[in-house]
């Protein structure tokens, strides 16, 4: 049995600390660093309270969200999502590609205008 004030390892980092508590693990650092964590949790939660109501960012319809991450009302919209975005994605390469065809195109123009 470990007695209040006496030295042990902290089970983390292995530094010694003065048990200050039977339950005691860590070093006050390591404690300290869990429980900053745990409080910073808390405090993200307080100040970010879960909305009871949503509107999905897809189609609009008013949900109840499952957590913070949770914008869409259901997989549906998750899947319908998803694809409007792979199409945009495509989209937007398209236009990328258009524009370094034009570029070269414009590069074989100006190398021609060029004196050898
Ligand atoms: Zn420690
Ligand atoms: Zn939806």
């Amino acid at each position: 049995m470990r007695k209040i004030g006496s030295v042990d390892n902290c089970q983390k980092c292995g530094a010694e600390y003065v048990v200050k508590t039977g339950s005691q693990k860590f070093c006050p650092e390591c404690s300290l660093s869990d429980t900053a964590r745990r409080a910073s949790k808390k405090y993200y939660d307080s100040t970010h309270p879960l909305p009871s109501q949503r509107e999905c960012a897809f189609c609009g319809t008013i949900f109840t969200p499952k957590d913070h991450r949770n914008t869409l009302c259901s997989d549906g919209c998750r899947s319908a999502r998803k694809a409007l975005q792979q199409r945009q994605h495509v989209a937007a390469n398209a236009d990328a590609i258009r524009e370094r065809k034009r570029r070269w195109r414009l590069d074989r123009i100006s190398e021609k205008d060029d004196p050898p």
